[in-house]
């Protein structure tokens, strides 16, 4: 099902344009309109899914299925690609910017200015007995 204030439902409406990569009966790909880098591609379920919470599993191992593909292709373009980036905002706190869950695949080459920022203390780190801690928090939650 799409939403009908969902800029990505309208997409999958063919109510808003996009330079369509890829289409099948579960996911489309199309050109993300502000590119972080030239061949930024962005990946969605066909059905509406704001977060990683309300995506079907089988839904979110096709978005990755698709992305692979996608990487696949643009390493055989003519684009620049050295090498691929996936990723994913799940939440405003991650960088989620549009409700409808989307994978970016961005394809990446030394020196395109683009690149992940470090908290300080980054490079102080943890103690096993810390990693085992927050490994065992994360346990009791699956
Ligand atoms: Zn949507």
């Amino acid at each position: 099902m799409t939403k009908p204030s969902c800029v990505f439902c309208d997409i999958i409406r063919g109510q808003s344009p996009a330079s369509m990569v890829y289409t099948d009966e579960q996911a489309i790909a199309f050109m993300d309109i502000r590119p972080v880098v030239s061949g930024h591609l962005l990946v969605i379920p066909r059905v509406h899914a704001a977060s990683l919470a309300d995506l079907d599993a089988g839904a979110g191992a096709h978005l990755f299925r698709v992305g692979m593909k996608l990487a696949t292709a643009l390493r055989r373009s003519t684009l620049r690609c050295e090498g691929i980036n996936f990723f994913l905002a799940d939440g405003v706190a991650a960088g989620q910017d549009v409700f409808h869950v989307h994978l970016h695949i961005l394809p990446r080459f030394q020196g395109d200015g683009f690149g992940l920022r470090f908290p300080p203390g980054y490079w102080d780190l943890p103690g096993r007995d810390t990693l085992d801690a927050l490994a065992a928090q994360i346990r009791e939650a699956l």
